[in-house]
């Protein structure tokens, strides 16, 4: 599946490797592992994010450093590669200026719909994650050359895009996956997975009681929201890089089909919307200028959050 994407990616001297904007352990830890593996095969590579990387990631900047991109910077390389999104918007600004550079475009990802721009690509939109993906090209040219930091990056993005391995989108391929990075890493689940999940700070706890208690039902008790406003965070001395997994609340109340978690950002509302039912949230984020996959999806809402909420759930009754 990857044979000619892995030949023009080495048949270049300097790649850069952009993840997704308001990054994640899935696009991280593919971008860390994937920019490990052209380095081993002598192509020099950097790593590009417009936004910060989350404290609990921030180890992975240790295998390989990720830098903000500047525009005279980006002119020096010879091909762009696009990981865990299929829109160069999906990237920030700068990845969108790219494309003027008239350069090879890149793209590995598992996001349904992808955008015609990129010379070569592989698109599964059944893969539990990016990393997966980035997991078997590694192994159809070698998987051999998978040591312990690679494996390590990639394992961060098969736990954190399966929600520890409990979503659908997790096949006997992606177990298969986990267990060769486990072995070729040399390390035990929780040596990775506590770094990710396991070092909340007792303000981010006061965050998450505050905004459970936001919690309501709508559409006879099957979709529900929660939400953090600015004040919360000033309250706990919090930011929104705080409210990682809140999202899971919300939708694991019985009987709820899908949930809507909203955060004030500035003057916007981010959302991530979630579903554990027929209820497709990618169309539903697209109805509000965002995507994502069926079962996991965002977007951002103008407005205030009481208004955000009365929308957003309209929406969303369209599909029950
Ligand atoms: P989250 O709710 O964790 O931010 O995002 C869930 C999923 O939706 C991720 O796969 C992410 O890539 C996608 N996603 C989040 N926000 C947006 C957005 O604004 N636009 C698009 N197209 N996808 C988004
Ligand atoms: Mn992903």
């Amino acid at each position: 599946m990857f044979k000619k994407l892995i030949s023009k990616l080495l048949s270049h001297q300097k790649v850069a490797v952009f993840s997704h904007v308001r990054p994640d352990g899935d696009c991280l830890g593919s971008q860390v592992g994937l920019c490990l593996w052209l380095e081993k095969n002598g192509v020099s590579c950097s790593a590009f994010n417009e936004d910060d990387v989350n404290e609990n990631l921030q180890w992975l900047t240790d295998f390989f450093p990720i830098e903000k991109p500047d525009e005279a910077l980006l002119q020096n390389y010879d091909a762009f590669v696009f990981l865990d999104g299929n829109a160069l918007h999906r990237f920030g600004p700068l990845a969108e200026k790219v494309a003027e550079f008239k350069k090879p475009l890149y793209m590995i990802d598992h996001h349904p719909q992808p955008d015609d721009v990129f010379e070569e690509f592989v698109s599964v939109t059944n893969a539990s994650s990016t990393c997966e993906l980035v997991y078997e090209l590694i192994s159809e040219h070698g998987v051999e050359q998978i040591d312990q930091e690679i494996a390590k990056s990639l394992y961060v993005g098969l736990v954190t895009d399966t929600g520890s391995f409990q979503f659908d989108s997790v096949k006997p391929a992606t177990l298969r996956a986990g267990a060769t990075l486990l072995e070729k890493g040399e390390f035990t689940p929780p040596e990775v997975v506590e770094r990710v999940y396991s070092s909340k700070s007792m303000n981010q706890i006061k965050l998450l009681g505050l905004s459970l208690e936001t919690i309501s039902l709508h559409a006879n008790q099957q979709i529900a929201t929660m939400f953090v406003t600015e004040a919360m965070f000033n309250e706990t001395k919090t930011t929104n890089a705080d409210t990682e997994g809140f999202v899971s609340y919300p939708l694991s109340i019985e009987g709820v089909k899908a949930c809507i978690f909203l955060r004030e950002d500035g003057e916007k509302i981010k959302l991530s919307l979630r579903s554990r039912s027929d209820i497709d949230v990618n169309i539903w984020a697209r109805k509000l200028n965002g995507g994502g996959h069926k079962k996991a999806a965002g977007g951002m809402f103008e407005g205030k959050i009481e208004d955000a909420i009365k929308e957003v759930v309209s929406i969303g009754m369209e599909q029950l």
